[in-house]
């Protein structure tokens, strides 16, 4: 197979599952050495023991800056320079509104927006340096249609969504006169353990009538294109990418 992000050195973020555990797969394929970050240390292992020497398992809490501060130290000592970030951990949480569900609220805000700004601040002089060598450096933030769609029950994290599309847009202004590409992909509905979490009676029934109405995406599809955007030549950019079940309308 073709390997073209050999030489290429990834972070993912929320790897233990879902989006970040198949793209950190796709991109190991391709060639990539991969960071895998993550709370459960359990799945970090067990990914990286699929994927052999490319693959360095790093427990990591995007709600805990200090946290963040430990990965980056053992991704530089591990891995050196990092020129590929898939910033994509993240929790959905949904009730109505009137519910008050501060908790969840706050949650979704740490994880969701204050994390990724966390981790692309971290990274972000990695990705200058790399594109400074005329080396592709990529952001890629994996946000939601969420961002742009609206449901009842999902306004905090529909709000969350929208942060990270919009700091998408307004990194991308300072980095790619850096040469370093930021890209926002917004996701409809792919099927992986996010859905799980929901635990509101009305929340867990609408899920239940999307699942049976239409196909979903799965962790794969969303993968290979995270794989596709990070091998274009360095001065080709997509900035923001809608990936949609077809039939999700
Ligand atoms: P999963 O629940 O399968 O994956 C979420 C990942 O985020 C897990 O690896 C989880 O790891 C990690 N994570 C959650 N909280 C934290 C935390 N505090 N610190 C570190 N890691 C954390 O769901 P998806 O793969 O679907 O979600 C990935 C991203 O895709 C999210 O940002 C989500 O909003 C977005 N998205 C998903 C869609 C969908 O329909 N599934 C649609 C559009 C966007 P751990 O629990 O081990 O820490």
């Amino acid at each position: 197979a073709a390997r073209p992000l050999t030489g290429r050195t990834a972070v993912v973020t929320g790897a233990s599952s879902g989006i970040g555990a198949a793209a950190a797969r796709v991109l190991a394929d391709r060639g990539a050495r991969v960071a895998l970050l993550a709370r459960r240390a359990d799945r970090l292992e067990g990914l990286a023991a699929d994927l052999g020497d490319a693959a360095l398992p790093v427990v990591f809490d995007a709600t805990d800056p200090a946290s963040l501060d430990r990965a980056r130290a053992r991704i530089a000592g591990e891995f050196g320079r990092v020129d590929l970030v898939l910033n994509n951990a993240g929790v959905m949480l949904a009730a109505p509104f009137a519910d008050g569900r501060t908790g969840e609220w706050q949650r979704m805000i740490d994880t969701n927006v204050t994390g990724a700004i966390r981790v692309a601040h971290a990274f972000v002089d990695d990705l200058v340096a790399a594109a400074a060598e005329g080396r592709p450096a990529d952001l890629i933030d994996i946000s939601s249609v969420a961002a742009v769609m609206a449901f009842p029950g999902y306004a905090v994290y529909c709000a969350t969504k929208a942060a990270v599309t919009h700091l998408s847009r307004n990194l991308r202004t300072e980095l790619g006169p850096r040469r370093v590409r930021v890209t926002n992909i917004q996701p409809g509905l792919v099927a992986t353990e996010l859905q799980g979490h929901v635990d509101h009676p009305e929340a867990v029934a609408m899920l239940e009538d999307w699942r049976t109405a239409l196909t979903w995406l799965t962790d794969q599809d969303v993968a290979e294109l995270v794989a596709y955007v990070a091998a274009q030549p360095w001065h080709v950019n997509l900035p923001e990418i809608t990936i949609m079940p077809t039939e999700q309308v």
